[in-house]
Protein backbone atom coordinates (compact mmCIF):
# COMPACT_ATOMS: atom_id res chain seq x y z
CA UNK A 1 0.00 0.00 0.00
CA UNK A 2 1.08 3.48 -1.14
CA UNK A 3 2.33 6.04 1.64
CA UNK A 4 -0.54 8.44 2.17
CA UNK A 5 -1.14 11.85 3.58
CA UNK A 6 -4.34 12.93 5.14
CA UNK A 7 -5.92 15.63 6.98
CA UNK A 8 -7.16 15.17 10.94
CA UNK A 9 -9.05 17.62 13.01
CA UNK A 10 -9.27 17.57 16.87
CA UNK A 11 -12.08 18.68 17.81
CA UNK A 12 -13.47 21.47 19.89
CA UNK A 13 -15.11 19.44 22.46
CA UNK A 14 -11.91 17.46 22.79
CA UNK A 15 -9.40 20.54 22.86
CA UNK A 16 -11.64 21.80 25.39
CA UNK A 17 -11.50 18.47 27.75
CA UNK A 18 -7.62 18.53 26.98
CA UNK A 19 -7.41 15.05 24.95
CA UNK A 20 -4.83 16.13 22.13
CA UNK A 21 -2.21 13.98 23.66
CA UNK A 22 -4.57 10.83 24.46
CA UNK A 23 -5.56 11.02 20.84
CA UNK A 24 -2.50 11.71 19.31
CA UNK A 25 -1.11 8.47 21.00
CA UNK A 26 -3.84 6.69 19.32
CA UNK A 27 -2.60 7.82 15.76
CA UNK A 28 0.83 6.72 16.51
CA UNK A 29 -0.19 3.27 17.91
CA UNK A 30 -1.48 2.60 14.99
CA UNK A 31 1.60 3.79 12.95
CA UNK A 32 0.47 7.27 11.94
CA UNK A 33 3.28 10.14 11.79
CA UNK A 34 2.09 13.24 12.97
CA UNK A 35 4.25 15.24 10.26
CA UNK A 36 2.41 18.79 10.58
CA UNK A 37 0.20 19.85 13.37
CA UNK A 38 -1.53 23.68 14.95
CA UNK A 39 -3.95 24.79 17.09
CA UNK A 40 -5.81 27.31 15.83
CA UNK A 41 -9.27 29.06 16.07
CA UNK A 42 -11.51 29.06 13.23
CA UNK A 43 -14.34 31.42 12.95
CA UNK A 44 -17.57 30.10 11.94
CA UNK A 45 -17.12 31.52 8.49
CA UNK A 46 -14.10 29.15 8.22
CA UNK A 47 -15.81 26.26 9.66
CA UNK A 48 -18.84 26.93 7.08
CA UNK A 49 -15.98 26.60 4.09
CA UNK A 50 -14.63 23.62 5.15
CA UNK A 51 -17.45 21.92 5.72
CA UNK A 52 -19.64 23.37 2.50
CA UNK A 53 -20.08 19.42 1.24
CA UNK A 54 -22.93 19.54 4.18
CA UNK A 55 -24.17 22.98 3.34
CA UNK A 56 -27.63 21.48 2.53
CA UNK A 57 -27.44 19.03 5.65
CA UNK A 58 -30.02 20.04 8.52
CA UNK A 59 -27.10 19.71 11.21
CA UNK A 60 -24.77 21.98 9.12
CA UNK A 61 -25.78 25.69 10.90
CA UNK A 62 -25.00 22.93 14.31
CA UNK A 63 -21.85 21.53 13.32
CA UNK A 64 -20.06 25.13 12.21
CA UNK A 65 -21.37 26.75 15.63
CA UNK A 66 -19.30 24.03 16.97
CA UNK A 67 -16.70 24.08 15.44
CA UNK A 68 -16.19 27.48 15.67
CA UNK A 69 -16.85 27.08 19.82
CA UNK A 70 -13.13 26.73 20.85
CA UNK A 71 -9.60 26.04 19.37
CA UNK A 72 -9.19 23.07 17.00
CA UNK A 73 -5.90 21.09 16.18
CA UNK A 74 -5.39 20.69 12.62
CA UNK A 75 -2.98 18.24 11.39
CA UNK A 76 -1.64 16.10 8.51
CA UNK A 77 -1.20 12.24 9.16
CA UNK A 78 1.15 10.36 7.23
CA UNK A 79 1.51 6.45 6.46
CA UNK A 80 0.88 3.59 4.66
CA UNK A 81 -3.04 3.75 3.65
CA UNK A 82 -2.94 6.94 6.11
CA UNK A 83 -6.79 7.37 4.88
CA UNK A 84 -8.38 4.57 6.06
CA UNK A 85 -5.96 3.76 8.58
CA UNK A 86 -7.31 6.87 10.26
CA UNK A 87 -10.67 6.26 9.53
CA UNK A 88 -10.44 3.17 11.32
CA UNK A 89 -8.57 4.57 14.23
CA UNK A 90 -11.28 7.35 14.34
CA UNK A 91 -14.32 5.17 14.54
CA UNK A 92 -17.54 5.32 13.45
CA UNK A 93 -19.64 9.08 13.33
CA UNK A 94 -22.21 8.33 16.03
CA UNK A 95 -19.81 6.91 18.96
CA UNK A 96 -22.98 4.90 19.59
CA UNK A 97 -21.53 2.91 16.45
CA UNK A 98 -18.07 3.40 17.66
CA UNK A 99 -15.80 -0.10 18.06
CA UNK A 100 -13.89 -0.40 20.93
CA UNK A 101 -10.66 1.25 21.34
CA UNK A 102 -11.31 4.10 18.49
CA UNK A 103 -11.23 7.50 19.39
CA UNK A 104 -14.92 8.49 19.12
CA UNK A 105 -16.43 5.20 21.18
CA UNK A 106 -13.11 6.04 24.23
CA UNK A 107 -13.87 10.25 23.88
CA UNK A 108 -16.63 11.50 21.81
CA UNK A 109 -19.41 12.90 23.70
CA UNK A 110 -22.35 12.95 20.36
CA UNK A 111 -22.43 12.30 17.07
CA UNK A 112 -22.22 15.86 16.59
CA UNK A 113 -19.47 16.12 19.17
CA UNK A 114 -17.08 13.79 17.92
CA UNK A 115 -13.54 14.59 18.99
CA UNK A 116 -12.06 14.21 15.05
CA UNK A 117 -12.44 14.58 11.57
CA UNK A 118 -10.54 12.35 9.12
CA UNK A 119 -10.43 13.03 5.39
CA UNK A 120 -12.40 10.04 3.69
CA UNK A 121 -10.44 9.96 0.24
CA UNK A 122 -7.38 10.76 -1.63
CA UNK A 123 -9.42 13.70 -3.32
CA UNK A 124 -10.21 15.37 -0.34
CA UNK A 125 -7.40 14.61 1.53
CA UNK A 126 -5.31 16.86 -0.83
CA UNK A 127 -8.18 19.75 -0.99
CA UNK A 128 -8.32 19.46 3.29
CA UNK A 129 -4.68 19.59 3.82
CA UNK A 130 -4.07 22.57 1.37
CA UNK A 131 -7.10 24.00 3.18
CA UNK A 132 -4.89 24.81 6.41
CA UNK A 133 -1.25 24.29 5.31
CA UNK A 134 0.88 25.33 3.15
CA UNK A 135 3.72 23.56 1.34
CA UNK A 136 6.48 24.99 3.19
CA UNK A 137 4.94 23.59 6.53
CA UNK A 138 5.23 20.07 5.55
CA UNK A 139 8.15 18.82 6.48
CA UNK A 140 8.00 15.23 6.89
P1 LIG B 1 -17.46 11.84 9.40
O1 LIG B 1 -16.92 12.98 10.25
O2 LIG B 1 -17.45 10.53 10.18
O3 LIG B 1 -16.81 11.73 8.05
P2 LIG B 1 -19.83 13.00 8.10
O4 LIG B 1 -18.95 13.43 6.97
O5 LIG B 1 -21.10 12.26 7.78
O6 LIG B 1 -19.03 12.12 9.18
O7 LIG B 1 -20.27 14.29 8.93
C1 LIG B 1 -19.37 15.34 9.20
C2 LIG B 1 -19.57 15.79 10.63
O8 LIG B 1 -20.86 16.36 10.76
C3 LIG B 1 -19.55 14.67 11.69
O9 LIG B 1 -18.25 14.27 12.06
C4 LIG B 1 -20.31 15.33 12.83
O10 LIG B 1 -19.49 16.25 13.56
C5 LIG B 1 -21.38 16.11 12.07
N1 LIG B 1 -22.61 15.31 11.95
C6 LIG B 1 -22.84 14.25 11.14
N2 LIG B 1 -24.07 13.74 11.30
C7 LIG B 1 -24.66 14.52 12.26
C8 LIG B 1 -25.96 14.53 12.88
N3 LIG B 1 -26.90 13.63 12.55
N4 LIG B 1 -26.20 15.48 13.80
C9 LIG B 1 -25.26 16.40 14.15
N5 LIG B 1 -24.04 16.45 13.59
C10 LIG B 1 -23.74 15.53 12.67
Amino acid sequence: MATERTLSIIKPDATRRNLTGKINAKFEDAGLRIVAQKRIQLTKAQAGEFYKVHAERPFYDELCEFMASAPVVVQVLEGEGAIAKNREVMGATNPADAAEGTVRADFAESVGENSVHGSDAPDTAADEISFFFSGLELVG
